[in-house]
């Protein structure tokens, strides 16, 4: 596949993890698991772990996409959260001291 479907793909990815950023919820206690909520059908739920990287919708267990947006989401939710707190370590080193 060429280079810009390819990256298409992976960007409409990104965009979909994008949008499911609000509905992702570690699961308390459980280092690495995930639970996020379905963006097309509401009340449903995927179990994302991300030691065995596997996710239980139906898009990972048919093998077409993986990573899946729900993987991607986690991930992505991780990420900003360390973004963020590198930023807010940035921030308090710069603070001159009194
Ligand atoms: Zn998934």
């Amino acid at each position: 596949m060429p280079l810009k479907e390819r990256l298409f793909q992976t960007l409409s990815k990104l965009e979909k993890a994008k949008a499911l950023l609000g509905k992702v919820h570690p699961v308390a206690g459980m280092d690495g698991l995930f639970v996020v909520e379905s963006e097309s059908q509401p009340g449903k739920r995927y179990l994302v772990d991300l030691e065995a990287e596997t996710c239980t919708c139906p898009a990972y267990a048919q093998g077409k996409t993986r990573p899946c947006k729900h993987q991607v989401a986690v991930v992505l939710s991780l990420w900003l959260r360390e973004k963020r707190r590198a930023q807010v370590e940035t921030r308090a080193a710069e603070r001159p001291v009194a």
